[in-house]
This record gives structure tokens, C-alpha cells and sequence, in this order.
């Protein structure tokens, strides 16, 4: 995958895709396979927006019951499906557990209920042919099995458990990345670091965008019929440019991750009320040894990018997690890293005091609803629903392109990395195979990653033996895949290594060592100079403002 500039502007597209999130991605590897003319570009790298900090669960919608809003939950499951079917490399089950209590609403024989309504309405969720995506029934744990799993956890007020199966991304941003990939496989023009400046407008027709490319600061034009908003947080900053608005604000969502505080679990708790907020459900999800739990909202009234984390607001957050689990006792001294994004709220919601999430998708057909042709916005809600807004914003944009397209292929067309029919037997298989130079932890590792391509990583190893090496040994991460992201993967920065296409950075900031490392092999193919490769250091730091003390000391 290369950049090429000449043919974003030289060329005339059906579809102009802004914006590199998983809603930009899907979108445009949906348009794709449609056989569309289909172009994408990110200011930022793809995914570097909310998208690489999501809490990584595809939901089932079983939270969704409260609401009686079944054509949802229906919804969900059958995405919880379609991405195990077409990731399997990189979505698994997660088993989840809320502890049951005295309270009628959440006594044993409620969620047992719950559990059997939710059993009930994903009847059809075992039917690939994988056996390693089967999802168990929901079942009730005893108090005993409960205290062996959260010791210390309350006893007086938990009566037992609910356990159910959701699944867990094991790493959104290859996730994301692969829809990119694909896309591009597909035909698909793609560039990072390039920002749609303003529109191109004839009369109330869209017809492209001015952008500008951060790479060398030139201004170029990108023309297409249409243009498909995905910019998530920054869809208002992006009409503006055409003078129009939308109906949404944003409210910020903040996860940490922690030590490990149990494995192969995830597990929700109710907080209690502390610093004015409400109660609270919060995950601590398993996350590479470590935990991640999630996840906080704070109101939020200005744009995204008024937003400053500070240490107040991350400290109120630990409050509550404590609150809900006692024996946890964390300070700031155990936040290892912060993973925070932007979620949407109606406009009219954005003053409140209490975050009230927008609940669904929306595409915004804006020849409808303000007379300017050649424009859709789309606003995600959820890593779990992007593919079917993305289908939904496809379905519109053919329309109004008038012109011959094959329907939507992507619930049913395998990621790249995808082509895998049972996922443990092909780990299996792959295990031997590998070189004795990558051990048993790596080759796992890149066949979790990279799926069915991870031979490719594979062979660069068997050609240069000095890429089968760990660039960290304590992770399995090898310098393959360093030099694998910078000349296949688009990766520009050292923050595109370390936090997007490699998980050298995914529980907290890498030790400077293997920074500098990471910036010397890049540095290699991009003729960095020393300063150079310190300020994609330094760089790199700031992204973690957590702990970076500690690992800038090893
Ligand atoms: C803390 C947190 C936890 C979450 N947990 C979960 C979860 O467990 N499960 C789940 O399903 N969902 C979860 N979500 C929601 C999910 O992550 C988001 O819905 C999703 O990532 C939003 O994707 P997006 O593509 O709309 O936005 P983004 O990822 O923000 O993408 C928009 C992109 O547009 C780019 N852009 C903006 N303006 C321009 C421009 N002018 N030119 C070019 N590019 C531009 C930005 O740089 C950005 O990369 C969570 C969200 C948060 C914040």
C-alpha cells in the first residue's frame, strides 16, 4: 500500500471517503468491493482519532434489554457474527459476568431471565462453521464461584453471577487497518496525513474537496461525485466548511489500563455514587496481562479539539472504579496508559451534567435535508455497528450516483488476514511451520495479527534473519513488523508504528530503548537525521502521559 498523490488529484472518483476511522474504512472498502471508484483520506493515520481507543468489545446488545429495543439487539448480534466471520484472526468470544444482587432488578432470577431472553433472541449466533467463535449460553455462578474470581468483592450485597459471551477485538487497530488494506486490494485510492481542507462546490453540488498534504504542505484538489463525511468528532468542523451544521455535539470517553486484575474475564461492576456522578456499570476487560476498564464520561461542551485529560478528571475516574471494587485501591501511581476519544450526544444533551450517548448510527443525507447535492455525513455510535452504517451510507451514495453497483459484500467477504475457516487448527498447523528463529509466543502472535498472511512476515524473517528477532523482548512483537509497517502499511511517523500498526505501544509507553530501536529502522529507510528521530521520540512520549517517567528510567 503507497501513498500516490498524482492520482488522488489527477483522477475523478465516484466516492471521496474523509476521514481514516473504522467508519471511513469500512466505508470505503464497502464501496470498493461494490465496485465503485472509491478515494479515502485521514489527516491524522488511520485510526489515530477515536477509533484506537475503544474498550474493544463487539456487543451482542444484551445491555439493550432495558430498553425493550429488540430490532437492536437483533442488529448487534448479527454483527457480533458477521466480524468474528469476516476477522476470525482477530475477533474472539469474551466470557463477561455482572454480579447478581439482593435488588429485585438484578437478583438472580431477573438477569437468569435476561440471560435466557438474550439466548432466545441470538438463537442463530453458533452458526459459522469455526468452533472456536461458538458462543455458550448464559448461566448463573454461585456466590462461592463469584469470591473465588473477585476476591473481596462485597459478599453481603452479591448473590452470585450472570455470565454471558460478547467478543473481544484482540487488536482494533490492525482491525481497522485490514479494512484499509482491503480496500485498497479492492482498488481503492488511500492516503494519511492528508486533510480536506474545504469542499469544492458548484452552485449546491459538492464536488470534491481542497486538500492539504501534510507530508510536504502542498495543496492539491481531490474531485469526486460524491463526498461521504466520516470525520466522527470533527463532522461539524467539516461542514462548516459548506456552512452547515448538524444536530450533534460531542461528550468525552476515557478507558485506563492497569496491572492485571484477573484474566480471560471480562466483568462488570457498579460504581457508587461518587463526585456527583451516578452510578455506573464499568468493565475491567482483559487486555494483554493487563486490565483495561472503561469506561468514564465527562460532558463536554466546546469541540473537540478544546479538549485537554488532566489529572483531576482521570483521578475522579479511578474514584469510581474504586467505588465499585474496593480491594482495588489504584492510584495514579497504577495508570499505565489512558485511552480516550470522542462520542456523540444530541446537541440539545450537551450541557447536561450526565452524558446522554446518542444510541444508533446516523447517515446524513444533506441533498435532503439542506438542498446540498454530493454530500453524506455519517455519525458512529460504536466500533460494534460501523459496518452496517457504512452499508447504510453505501446503499445512499449508489443511489445518487444513479449508477450500476453490486450490492453491499462486506458481511460476507473476509477481511485480508481473514481467510481462515477454523481458527485453532490453523493455528495449530501454523505452529510448526514457523522457524525455529521466531519462537512458539511470536508465531501466535503474528498469526493473531496478521491472520492468513502472517507467512509473509514469515518469509521477510527466512530471507533477513535479523527480522526474526523481538524488537521488546519481553513482547512478542518482531522487527519484521517494524519494517513490514514502514514499507507495506503506509506507516509515516514512529507513533504510527508503535501505537497502530505493531502493539509495541498498546498497555503503555515502550521502554525509550525500544523506541530508539523502532526510530532507527525507520530512520534507515526514511533518511531520518539524529534530530529527526528524537522529535518522532519525544513525540511518541507526549502520546503518553502517563508513567512515561518510569519507562524513560529503564
Ligand atoms: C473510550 C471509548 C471506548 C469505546 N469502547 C467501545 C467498545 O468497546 N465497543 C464499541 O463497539 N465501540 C466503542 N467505542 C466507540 C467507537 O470507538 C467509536 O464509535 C468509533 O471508533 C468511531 O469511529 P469513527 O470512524 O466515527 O471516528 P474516528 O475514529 O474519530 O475517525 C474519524 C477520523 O476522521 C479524521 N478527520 C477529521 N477531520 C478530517 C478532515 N478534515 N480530513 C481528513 N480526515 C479528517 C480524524 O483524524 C479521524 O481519524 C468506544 C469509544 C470510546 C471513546
Amino acid at each position: 500500500m503507497k501513498r500516490n498523490l498524482e492520482r488522488l488529484a489527477n483522477q475523478k472518483f465516484d466516492v471521496l471517503v474523509v476521514g481514516g476511522g473504522i467508519h471511513g474504512a469500512i466505508t470505503a472498502w464497502d464501496a470498493a468491493l461494490r465496485g465503485v471508484s472509491v478515494a479515502l483520506i485521514e489527516r491524522g493515520d488511520f485510526g489515530s482519532g477515536t477509533s484506537q481507543n475503544s474498550l474493544k468489545i463487539i456487543h451482542g446488545g444484551l445491555r439493550y434489554l432495558q430498553d425493550g429495543n429488540l430490532s437492536r439487539i437483533r442488529m448487534m448480534v448479527r454483527e457480533r457474527t458477521t466480524w468474528m466471520k469476516i476477522a476470525p484472526h482477530l475477533i474472539h468470544p469474551l466470557p463477561c459476568l455482572i454480579p447478581t444482587t439482593q435488588k429485585i432488578s438484578g437478583s438472580r432470577l431477573a438477569m437468569g431471565v435476561a440471560l435466557k431472553a438474550n439466548d432466545i433472541l441470538s438463537f442463530d449466533r453458533n452458526q459459522l462453521a469455526d468452533p472456536e467463535k461458538d458462543l455458550p449460553d448464559g448461566m448463573i455462578m454461585s456466590q462461592r464461584e463469584l469470591s473465588r474470581i473477585l476476591p473481596g468483592y462485597d459478599i453481603r450485597t452479591s448473590t452470585g453471577a450472570a455470565v454471558w459471551y460478547d467478543a473481544q477485538i484482540y487488536n482494533s487497530e490492525r482491525l481497522l487497518l485490514e479494512f484499509i488494506l482491503s480496500a485498497v486490494d479492492a482498488g481503492a485510492e488511500v492516503a494519511n496525513y492528508v486533510e480536506a481542507i474545504s469542499f469544492l462546490q458548484r452552485d449546491n453540488r459538492i464536488i470534491g474537496v481542497r486538500a492539504k498534504d501534510f507530508q510536504t504542505g502542498q495543496i492539491f484538489d481531490i474531485q469526486s461525485k460524491l463526498v461521504i463525511n466520516c470525520a466522527g468528532a470533527w463532522m461539524d468542523c467539516l461542514l462548516e466548511k459548506a456552512a452547515l451544521h448538524s444536530e450533534y455535539a460531542v461528550s468525552i470517553a476515557m478507558n485506563v489500563i492497569v496491572n492485571q486484575v484477573w484474566s480471560d474475564v471480562a466483568v462488570g461492576l457498579t460504581s457508587q455514587p461518587v463526585n456527583g456522578k451516578p452510578p455506573q456499570v464499568l468493565f475491567i476487560v482483559p487486555w494483554r496481562n493487563k486490565s483495561m476498564i472503561g469506561t468514564c464520561h465527562i460532558p463536554w461542551q466546546d469541540g473537540p479539539d478544546a479538549f485537554m485529560l488532566n489529572n483531576v478528571m482521570v483521578q475522579e475516574f479511578l474514584d469510581q472504579i474504586n467505588s465499585a471494587y474496593l480491594p482495588l485501591k489504584l492510584s495514579l501511581e497504577d495508570v499505565r496508559h489512558i485511552t480516550w476519544g470522542f462520542l456523540p450526544v444530541g446537541k440539545a444533551d450537551a450541557n447536561k451534567q450526565h452524558v446522554n450517548l446518542t444510541r444508533d448510527g446516523v447517515v446524513i443525507d444533506h441533498q435532503k435535508k439542506n438542498g446540498i447535492s454530493g454530500l453524506i455525513s455519517v455519525l458512529g455510535v460504536k466500533y460494534t455497528t460501523a459496518r452496517v452504517v457504512a452499508e447504510q451510507a453505501m446503499d445512499l451514495a449508489v443511489s445518487q450516483l444513479g449508477t450500476k453497483a453490486k450490492k453491499c459484500q462486506t458481511h460476507m467477504t473476509q477481511v485480508r488476514g481473514g481467510k481462515i475457516e477454523d481458527f485453532r487448527a490453523f493455528l495449530r498447523k501454523a505452529l510448526p511451520k514457523v522457524p525455529r528463529a521466531i519462537n512458539e509466543r511470536s508465531t501466535e502472535h503474528l498469526v493473531y495479527t496478521y491472520g492468513s498472511e502472517y507467512q509473509k512476515l514469515v518469509e521477510c524473517a527466512l530471507v533477513q534473519p535479523d527480522l526474526a528477532r523481538r524488537i521488546d523482548p519481553p513482547l512478542p512483537v518482531t522487527v519484521a513488523e517494524v519494517q513490514h509497517a514502514v514499507q507495506h502499511e503506509m506507516s509515516l511517523t514512529l507513533a504510527d508504528v508503535i501505537r497502530r500498526r505493531t502493539e509495541l505501544g498498546a498497555t503503555g509507553l515502550p521502554p525509550i530503548d525500544t523506541l530508539q530501536r523502532c526510530a532507527d529502522l525507520m530512520g534507515r529507510e526514511f533518511q531520518w537525521s539524529s534530530e529527526r528521530q528524537q522529535q518522532e521520540i519525544d513525540s511518541v512520549i507526549q502520546a503518553y502521559p502517563f508513567k512515561q517517567m518510569e519507562s524513560l528510567m529503564m
